[in-house]
């Protein structure tokens, strides 16, 4: 499986020269396929003449890896119109459009690509073509076959990030049977139970939505400054807070899907499940404000995608399956004459009080076989401090002194 390892370089005059020169043959190549494709709907997969223009400039196998990317690019274009040709796009695909630029903004969007075999790294440096040999900041997570690297600026931050793509062997599967469910949500991120355990688990999303929201606000903010002040659309400031908000979210999912997988891999699990969330944004099962999040925020698309990597690098399994119908059955008695109001649920027939996140995770996991016996419909709620999820009622460092302070007392 091909893994990313990302790191900062240190600033140097060569990268600019280097990046720019790459850029620059990228954006031409893309002009002349651009108007060719236009005028004569065919073009040369050899750029044989803007090849012998750069490969001075940026060194031969740099000037192929460009060439490369651009192919790639075109390739997926003409296979995306054969599809549309033969009626047979995929629903989400509107509009297909031809390759773009490497630009942003009006400008130029600096990047290179070195080819796997001309570059080294060590702990400390990383060694380009033209003896360039400059420091890193950052760990290289992944260990393996070394493939290709691209070094990107980043104008926001400032600085050169690289891409390092390592090809990684696959874990072997554990083994063990008991899957673990989750059921993924807004108000609770994510409602995690297997078999044998109790009480499911609930990653509470409130501090996370509502620090999605103070810097929602703050975007809105720059936003109308931005109109009234300068009659702008963007600023570096605006990007920067877009960028916070979306790390400040990620960080939170992240921690918690590394704990899910970890105690997933810990239980022995060779498989996660999870309710599948097929027509999610076009439900109102939330209230407003997290609609507005489901719809501007592809939050879930990012919380699968993370989850699916995680679970890959443990040797676990992740299998969709339909959430239809889970959280409309009583767990006890099996009726669908139930009450829902916000998280609460209740049965008419038996009486059972639950919370619904955890009467949809413990469905599925009973839709999947898992025995229910017994099971605490109200789950064990793990909250966000901006740093790691805890348990609700977990003291913090000061109620803990407090309370050895009142007990020395005694
Ligand atoms: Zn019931």
């Amino acid at each position: 499986m091909k893994r990313t390892n990302i790191f900062v370089l240190e600033d140097c005059s060569a990268l600019w020269e280097l990046a720019d020169g790459c850029v620059r043959l990228y954006n031409e190549i893309n002009f002349e396929r651009r108007h060719a494709y236009i005028y004569y709907k065919r073009f040369k997969w050899y750029p044989k003449r803007l090849y012998e223009k750069y490969a001075p400039l940026i060194g031969s196998a740099t000037a192929q890896q460009i060439i490369n990317k651009n192919n790639e690019a075109w390739r997926s274009f003409l296979a995306l119109k054969r599809l549309e040709k033969k009626g047979k796009l995929p629903k989400h695909i509107t509009k297909i459009s031809m390759p773009r630029y490497w630009k942003k903004n009006g400008k130029r969007k600096l990047r290179m690509i070195i080819r796997n075999d001309c570059y080294k790294i060590d702990d400390k440096y990383i060694y380009l073509p033209r003896g360039l040999k400059l420091k890193y900041k950052g760990m290289l997570k992944w260990k393996g076959k070394q493939g290709r690297l691209e070094i990107i600026y980043d104008e926001v931050d400032e600085v050169w990030r690289g891409f390092m793509t390592v090809e990684v062997e696959k874990p072997s599967l554990k083994g063990g049977n008991k899957p673990l469910y989750i059921d993924l949500g807004v108000i609770n991120l994510a409602t995690v139970w297997f078999e044998g355990l109790k009480q499911p688990i609930a990653f509470s999303g409130r501090k996370v939505l509502a620090d999605w929201w103070y810097w929602t606000r703050k975007i809105a903010k720059e936003q109308s400054r931005l109109a009234r002040v300068n009659r702008a659309k963007t600023s570096r400031r605006l990007r920067r807070l877009y960028r916070i908000r979306q790390r400040r979210f990620r960080h939170a999912v992240n921690a918690m899907i590394k704990t899910i997988v970890e105690d997933a891999y810990q239980l022995g699990s060779s498989k996660i499940v999870l309710g599948k969330l097929k027509n999610m944004r076009s439900k109102s099962r939330y209230n407003s404000k997290a609609n507005v999040m489901i719809n501007n925020f592809w939050s879930f698309d990012y919380m699968v995608r993370r989850l699916k990597e995680k679970a890959e690098e443990y040797g676990i399994e992740v299998e969709e399956k339909s959430e239809y119908k889970t959280s409309n059955k009583c767990l006890l008695c099996g009726s669908e004459d139930v009450i829902r109001r916000g998280r609460l649920f209740k049965c008419l027939s038996c009486g059972l009080e639950a919370n619904r996140d955890a009467v949809g995770v413990i469905n599925i996991g009973r839709l999947h076989g898992g025995g229910v016996n017994g099971v605490v419909a109200h789950p064990l709620l793990l909250r966000w401090n901006g740093m790691k999820w805890e348990p609700r009622r977990a003291m913090n460092n000061q109620s803990m002194n407090a309370l050895e302070a009142r007990i020395s007392r005694l």
